[in-house]
């Protein structure tokens, strides 16, 4: 009997242990169950390549850009389509690390608790871009080679139209030396999402920004009375502080304040980002995005960096005409000026429209998110006038297929061209778009990025 009962003691133990591990696993499976499936040992979702092989990626028509073909991942028919949405959609084997295919690659995979690795299908759920695939396709034929970025959304969205990085490959004959090539050189990162670079003139507005809502035209002439939008600016092609000097490409004489934009005068913007001070002038760098991170979707955008603290006037002025040390990411810099043309906020951009599954149920939507209020609805107001000014007095209005407000940039590098900016926005009220163009060793910001930017825009009007 003492044995029996004994017996029954242990054996009660023994379910006990039984039943308390089995809802420990219960509760790690409910927790942990789709990681698990998702794993590259499991190796019916990726090939012997490392090739992710479930889930499909469309364009904002529907338009197939990648998906799953007897356990192959194949990509658009069209090569230009291809290389131009390389880096949103993704390479085979995922070191984009900010497309779609290495970012959603979860939401890719159409996957059930209850029955798991039985319910992914081969092509899984799909992925429904912001981009336009045409549109994206004329941005990457008017960078023509080149390498840099070219990026326009609806500021009113979020949503991402075109989005091009460059250098970029074709997924379908990925280059035999694109890991040697000098010329593919960081070609797995989006330059719009993951770079940055020195804005020169397209950093002016801010410096505008913070002059309109801190000075009076005695703070740049004593003689002159008055806030600081009736001031007049005197440019001698060159301007003196007690420890150095800033240069104008050419004696732009005497301006007023939205002159000095459209002749995008250094003498002018040096002047006015010393008489603001350090402090003042990182303070609205800072307000501006410019120096902090976008999260777009699952990426998180560079950092771009101004610094200024204690350094002489003369690096100040330069600093204020987006040389000296600073540096700036295009997707923030976009965002900016999507800000002015807005009222003061912008949408945060997005590639993402939705996840949806076989059945076509939506399976994740991106939410809407707002920048904070980076300027006054005032300042935006003159702002963007003043860049209006800018397309109609220097860059003609006539080589846009729509009205524009936009500030070029070029900037001097050493060893080949200078490298070119061009960001602005749409002014038509229906049609909410803020767009940036960079271009490694372009030229003239106007003239080489402004251009991009108009074939860019003819392709977006004519499409709606
Ligand atoms: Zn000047």
């Amino acid at each position: 009997m003492q044995k029996i009962r004994s017996r029954v003691g242990l054996c009660t133990f023994i379910l006990i242990f039984f039943f308390a591990g089995l809802l420990v696993f219960l509760n790690q499976y409910r927790k942990h169950a789709r990681e698990w499936f998702l794993q590259p040992y499991n190796r019916h979702l990726y090939s012997q390549d490392n090739v992710l092989v479930s889930g499909t990626v469309r364009d904002r028509n529907g338009l197939i850009l990648s998906t799953v073909n007897d356990g192959q991942r194949i990509y658009n028919g069209d090569e230009t389509v291809r290389i131009s949405t390389l880096h949103v959609v993704g390479d085979p084997y995922g070191k984009i690390g900010t497309s779609a295919l290495a970012t959603l690659y979860t939401e890719l995979i159409s996957y059930d608790r209850i029955r798991g690795i039985a319910a992914v299908s081969e092509n899984g759920n799909t992925v429904n871009l912001t981009i336009d695939a045409d549109l994206n396709a004329a941005a990457y034929k008017a960078l023509d080679g080149r390498n840099g970025t070219v990026c326009v959304y609806n500021y009113k969205t979020g949503e991402i139209m075109a989005l091009v990085s460059t250098p970029a490959y074709d997924p379908e004959n990925i280059p035999e030396d694109l890991e040697e090539n000098e010329a593919y050189s960081g070609v797995y990162l989006n330059r719009f999402f993951s770079t940055t670079a020195t804005p020169g003139s397209v950093l002016k507005p801010v410096i505008l920004q913070a002059a309109l809502e801190n000075l009076t035209a005695s703070d740049i002439d004593p003689s002159q009375t008055g806030p600081i939008s009736e001031c007049r600016f005197n440019c001698k092609g060159i301007i003196s502080f007690s420890d150095g000097y800033v240069k104008c490409p050419k004696i732009h004489g005497s301006q007023t304040l939205s002159e000095t934009l459209a002749n995008s005068c250094n003498c002018a913007y040096a002047a006015m980002a010393v008489a603001l001070g350090n402090v003042r002038v990182s303070e609205y760098m800072q307000r501006s995005g410019l120096t902090s991170s976008y999260r777009v979707g699952a990426v998180n955008t560079a950092r771009g960096t101004f610094s200024v603290t204690g350094v002489a006037d003369y690096r100040l002025g330069y600093a204020g005409v987006g040389l000296y040390l600073d540096q700036v990411n295009p997707c923030s810099l976009m965002v900016y000026y999507a800000a002015v043309a807005n009222g003061g906020t912008a949408a945060v951009p997005n590639t993402v429209r939705s996840v949806t599954d076989a059945k076509g149920r939506e399976v994740y939507k991106p939410e809407l998110t707002m920048t904070g209020k980076i300027l006054s609805e005032g300042s935006s107001a003159l702002i963007r006038q003043m860049l209006q000014n800018d397309v109609i007095a220097t860059y003609g209005k006539d080589r846009f297929p729509c009205a524009i407000a936009a500030k070029s940039g070029t900037v001097e590098r050493s060893g080949g061209a200078s490298d070119s900016w061009f960001a602005g926005f749409t002014t038509d009220a229906d049609k909410p778009y803020a767009f940036v163009v960079f271009i490694e060793h372009g030229g003239s910001g106007s003239r080489a990025a402004g251009s991009v930017a108009a074939e860019v825009l003819k392709a977006l009007t004519s499409g709606q």
